[in-house]
């Protein structure tokens, strides 16, 4: 079966991804997908390219608890902390 990806981001915005042809109707050469897609779902680490603020453009920049203690190239936490995001 064919797959369609979506793409699942922190900022809760879900964006249609990667359409992938299953090998056979590949093989076939023709242009057609399966009557129904199979559906994968991936989650995206970060915001959305809408979401994500535009270095030197303004704005609220909030910076994720990575660099609190000053230690550069630590583990990336796998649940960022979510109610930071919209403080001042
Ligand atoms: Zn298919
Ligand atoms: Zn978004």
């Amino acid at each position: 079966m064919c797959t369609q990806t979506y793409y699942h981001y922190q900022c809760g915005c879900k964006q249609k991804g990667e359409f992938e042809q299953c090998d056979r109707l590949f093989d076939l050469k023709v242009n057609l997908q399966c009557a129904t897609a199979d559906s994968k779902d991936k989650t995206v680490r970060s915001y959305c390219a809408k979401h994500l603020l535009k270095e030197g453009g303004g704005g609220v920049v909030y910076i994720a608890s990575k660099q609190r203690d000053g230690v550069p190239g630590g583990k990336e936490n796998a649940a960022e902390p979510r109610d930071n995001s919209n403080r001042m």
